[in-house]
């Protein structure tokens, strides 16, 4: 069998402490990392789709992906030598609030491969059946969530955004039963397997999870062989075990979440649960839930019916609630430093830090060289005029590249065609600064289109697009679902034949459940 290949080290397992239980019943689980469980065998499965460049993270072929040993394996059904499933145990913030343990309730590790190259993957099979901490629930998971995953998994992967991968979309052949608006009216839907890759699936609640037990000394574990396997760049500079160490980590991680943060901002992607189990050490985009890709642009918009009332997760906050996550990590390793005043200096970094790279980010976006005076006041009134009339976040922004700024160019990005004198004044005398400012780059015209085709995708997984594909796949058909795939591997080059996919949301769409707003149950 071709994938006998995957050379397995599995060094989370050997080096951090195990559940000593390994019968699959819920429970909460003390002083370990996670519990060894073994995927639920199902009935019959089929491929419905793969990435190639996921794919390719493992040394693995089209034919490879299109064999029976592959459908066997990343539906569960078959371990391969030198597999050993377990769920991971952390805990989490749920909407700022503590929730306790929570864990991998329906995400099976298989474990560590190793490529060609080196590099370690973490290999996860998501509604893979119960694990003990599936807790009420089933452990499993649908086409259409899966679908949400995998294709925005690759899609950001490919706008440049730091993202675990997703490598395969398998029909489990069971059907699972939903209620979607949780309305009392549950259905059946078709279950499905999502087989995930990340270097780590370590998340802030890995830590917290020990911090509020007060198992110090597996707190202390976990970070040390986080450090020692994903971040030993910085055991160059630190002594092993020491404060500096660990607060140079902390740092590290801060850092990383606020560059993923710009890019979600970049690109108008809203994650929709930043609870701090979905927030990943590695600061990569973790668990495609409720999220979703802004139409207009509404700073205030959040595509989670649960967080209707309140929008913690809306766009324009996600950077705040990126640094109360922060702080919470940053408490969670307190009983390694026990003392506030580095740990606060290390926070304190975040927002000037997260400022910085949103200035330079939005330079970009503009095609501008550098950041000079005055900018910041531009790019701020820039998103104010995008948010005053209803205005298509994506495409405004590709039609901000043209050397012609005539007002008349950018009218493809409303979804109004009137607006008021207030607001065309404004917005010509803003379309005149930014002329000034952008001759004052002395940047050729072709360069500057150039760079800033290159940071202003055309094609982003639109919500409704998103919804056409599930809804067409639910009846059968995945050819919509390909196509996307396709199309988003280029999101930066225009593409003949994708048109469609570049369009701004029809009206139907506008307060259409799954293409404006989405519910948890996955
Ligand atoms: P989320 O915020 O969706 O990432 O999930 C929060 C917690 O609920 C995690 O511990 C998940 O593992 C768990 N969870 C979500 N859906 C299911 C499910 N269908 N079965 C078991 N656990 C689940
Ligand atoms: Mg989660």
């Amino acid at each position: 069998m071709i994938l006998k290949t995957l050379t397995f080290d599995n060094r989370f397992t050997r080096d951090l402490p195990a559940d000593p239980i390994t019968e699959n019943t819920r429970r909460q689980v003390h002083k370990a990392c996670y519990s060894y469980v073994e995927p639920t065998k199902v009935s019959s499965p089929t491929l419905l789709a793969f990435s190639e460049e996921a794919a390719k993270l493992l040394d693995l072929s089209e034919q490879d992906c299109d064999s029976e040993a592959f459908l066997k394996t990343f539906s569960g059904n078959q371990l391969l030598d030198g597999m050993e499933p377990y769920a991971m145990c952390y805990g989490g913030h749920q909407f700022g609030n503590w929730a306790g343990q929570l864990g991998d309730g329906r995400a099976i590790n298989l474990g560590e491969v190793v490529n060609q190259q080196g590099d370690y993957w973490a290999i996860q099979l998501k509604g893979a059946g119960p694990t003990p901490y599936s807790r009420t629930a089933d452990g499993l998971a649908v086409l259409r969530s899966s679908i949400r995953e995998f294709v925005c998994s690759e899609a950001m992967y490919h706008l440049g955004v730091p993202t675990t991968r997703a490598l395969s979309l398998i029909n489990t052949g069971e059907q699972v039963m939903r209620d979607v608006l949780y309305d009392g009216n549950p259905a059946n839907e078709p279950g499905t397997v999502v087989c995930r890759l990340s270097p780590s699936f370590v998340r802030f609640g890995s830590f917290q999870i020990f911090a509020s037990r007060n198992e110090h000394d597996e707190l202390k574990q976990l970070l040390d062989v986080t450090i020692e396997h994903h971040f030993s760049k910085l055991l160059d500079d630190h002594v092993a075990g020491s404060k500096e160490l660990y607060l140079a980590w902390l740092d590290e991680v801060c850092q990383r979440t606020a560059s993923m943060i710009v890019e979600w901002m970049r690109v108008g992607f809203v994650h929709g649960v930043m609870n701090t189990d979905n927030m990943s050490i590695l600061g990569l985009t973790i668990d495609y839930g409720p999220y979703g890709w802004l139409d207009d642009f509404n700073p205030d918009w959040t595509p989670n019916t649960t967080d209707s009332q309140n929008k913690r997760y809306r766009y324009s906050e996600q950077a705040n609630i990126a640094l109360w996550n922060c702080y919470q990590l940053a408490n969670s390793i307190y009983p390694l430093i026990k003392e506030t005043e580095p740990l606060e200096a290390v926070l304190n970094t975040f927002q000037q830090s997260y400022h910085r790279q949103w200035l330079c980010m939005m330079a970009s976006k503009l095609g501008l060289v550098e950041v000079l005076e005055g900018d910041q006041s531009l790019f701020e009134r820039l998103e104010k005029l995008l948010a005053q009339v209803e205005t298509d976040m994506t495409i405004f922004y590709r039609c901000l590249a043209n050397d012609d700024l005539s007002p008349s160019n950018f009218n493809e990005a409303y979804y109004q065609d009137k607006h008021g004198d207030d607001y065309r004044s404004a917005m010509q005398q803003w379309l005149d600064d930014y002329q000034i400012r952008r001759d004052q780059d002395k940047r050729n015209s072709a360069d500057r289109i150039t760079a800033m085709n290159s940071v202003n995708p055309l094609y982003v997984f639109r919500n409704y697009l998103e919804q056409q594909s599930i809804d067409k796949a639910e009846a059968g058909d995945y050819s919509m679902v390909k196509q996307l795939l396709t199309t988003l591997r280029n999101p930066y080059q225009q593409q003949e034949g994708c048109e469609q996919f570049a369009e701004k949301r029809p009206e139907w769409a506008r307060s259409k459940v799954g293409c404006s707003m989405l519910s948890c149950s996955s």
